[in-house]
């Protein structure tokens, strides 16, 4: 009997597991796929290997959020390269988003303006960024459930910037309308492209404060590591091993099964015996999988949810350096027209793996991975061939709209290939390939966001699709805030 069973080896199940294990739980997690990952996992292919999803870590530097995980498990520092920032290229300007804040405060009022009304702006968004960014470090816990939660919320935001929660109630958009900006075209678009890319959320539904932290997640400290995220799992998988834990892959879990002390995980190689269960796996599927008690206590969140997700189509190259010669950064933002709207190949991220990095690409070689989100229903219900035919029309828009950045990609590459959401629900059993959790909006973010204890008694839930929401960083956030619930820390 384990003291705790973790279904799904995401970076949130795994978070959670390592951080368990190290606090003297016996744990075991149990993956669907061949190796850990989910959307932040890699494959590889004639020698490259492709981060599926996730190409950045967020936050994972000494006193980060994510550094905080490698530091509470014992892990060795991380080998990883420090983004310097992006390159933004809108369709009338190129805009260098630079990690020192210092630079990009200047390039923002050279590339959008400088008058009163935006300096008010990006003040408000500077200031919400850094008290939430340090409440975030400092282990802030929401939704609030109780007096410890309160709290702990006061403590991690610090009692001067506690004005700042009346912000809670506004979205981004209605920070742009005090200031008057809300037409202003070029300024919108580089949000939604990060807000898009970092909270799942549009300039009109976006919260502020999750859309103050998403603008400024490359100035929080934003890295890639070494070998991808296959060198980051190679380093997480064999730490958790270290502690005692037990990852087992090939492990679909069919159904949990008893209550809190007696819980049978059932698979079809294995029934794993538990005291505890951590369901790290999109909210719909753990409803499916979860034992008694759990499709109902989610059910009101899956009524509100279900239908505010969105997925993505990625493009995965493997080219030879030249190809990407003659950019300094190796991830741009590019948006083609302002009057489209976002996704579907109207804008898009790149990200390039690094000079010298040869556990992601053979020497002389690079990957590129480039993403734009979809929506899934055109992606539904399509036959084999109309399949095919959208999906290789999707990639082939992708990578037309990157040789802005990059003219001569893919004239000689070595590998071509597309995923769409449904090679995300394939092969990461994301419920209809969606991905990144449900679209973050004032209704379902923060004090509303699905909690990690919906009050099944010895069950949690992690990931994506919980508090406080998409990217490596909310899950290593969320698997902090289950770890202290279980151990009895809060
Ligand atoms: C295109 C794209 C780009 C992204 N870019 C970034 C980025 O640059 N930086 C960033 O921080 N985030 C990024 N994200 C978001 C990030 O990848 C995800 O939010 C995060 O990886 C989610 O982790 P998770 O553990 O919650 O879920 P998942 O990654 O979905 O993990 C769940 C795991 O559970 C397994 N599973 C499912 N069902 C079962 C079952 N029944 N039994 C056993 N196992 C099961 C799955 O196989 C999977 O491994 C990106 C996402 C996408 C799609």
């Amino acid at each position: 009997m384990f003291d705790a069973a973790i279904v799904g080896g995401g970076i949130a199940g795994v978070a959670t597991a390592a951080r368990l294990q190290r606090r003297g739980l016996s744990t075991v997690v149990l993956e669907a796929h061949g190796q850990p990952g989910g959307c932040a996992g890699f494959y590889r292919r004639k020698g490259f290997s492709f981060d599926v999803g996730a190409t950045t870590l967020v936050d994972f530097g000494p006193g980060g959020v994510g550094g905080e995980l490698l530091e509470e498990i014992g892990a060795p520092p991380l080998e990883r390269e420090e983004l310097q920032g992006y390159v933004a290229w809108m369709p009338d300007r190129v805009v260098t988003l630079d990690r020192d804040p210092a630079a990009w405060a200047v390039e923002r009022a050279r590339a959008f303006g400088d008058t009163p009304a935006h300096r008010e702006f990006w003040a408000l968004l500077d200031h919400l960024a850094s008290a939430f960014w340090q409440a975030s470090r400092r282990g802030v816990r929401l939704p609030i459930r109780g007096p410890a939660d309160a709290i702990q919320a006061v403590r991690s935001l610090g009692l001067r910037n506690l004005g700042l929660a009346r912000y809670l109630n506004w979205t981004l958009a209605d920070a742009l309308k005090r200031a008057g900006l809300e037409d202003d075209k070029p300024l919108t678009a580089i949000l939604g492209m990060l807000i898009e890319n970092a909270v799942h959320s549009t300039v009109k539904d976006a919260p502020l404060v999750n859309a103050a932290l998403g603008v400024t997640i490359w100035g929080a400290g934003q890295s890639r590591a070494k070998g991808g995220m296959r060198g980051f799992w190679q380093g997480l998988a064999a730490r958790y091993r270290e502690l005692g834990g037990e990852l087992r892959v090939g492990r679909a879990v069919e159904r949990v099964e008893g209550r809190e002390g007696a819980f049978r995980v059932v698979t079809r190689k294995e029934t794993v015996e538990a005291a505890r269960v951590v369901l790290a796996v999109p909210i719909p599927a753990a409803a499916r999988i979860g034992p008694p008690g759990l499709a109902e206590a989610v059910a009101p969140y899956r009524r509100r949810d279900d239908e505010a997700v969105g997925g993505a189509v990625v493009a995965y190259l493997g080219v030879p350096e030249s190809e990407v010669a003659g950019q300094v950064f190796q991830h741009h933002l590019v948006l083609e027209d302002y009057d489209k709207p976002l996704g579907d190949g109207n804008n898009m991220f790149i990200s390039v793996s690094g000079a010298g990095d040869l556990a992601s690409a053979p020497e002389g070689c690079r990957t590129v991975v480039i993403s734009t989100h979809c929506e899934l229903a055109p992606w539904e219900g399509l036959s084999p061939e109309a399949y095919e035919a959208k999906k290789d029309a999707a990639g082939e828009r992708l990578i037309g709209l990157a040789r802005r950045v990059y003219p001569d990609l893919t004239r000689d590459a070595l590998v071509r290939e597309f995923a769409t959401p449904r090679t995300y629900e394939r092969f990461t059993r994301r419920p209809r390939g969606a991905v990144g959790g449900a679209k973050l909006s004032l209704a379902n973010a923060n004090q509303k966001a699905v909690p990690h204890d919906v009050g099944v008694r010895g069950v949690w839930l992690a990931g994506d699709g919980t508090w406080p929401g998409l990217g490596t960083v909310a899950c290593c956030l969320g698997s902090r805030i289950i770890a202290d619930d279980v151990t009895g820390r809060r």
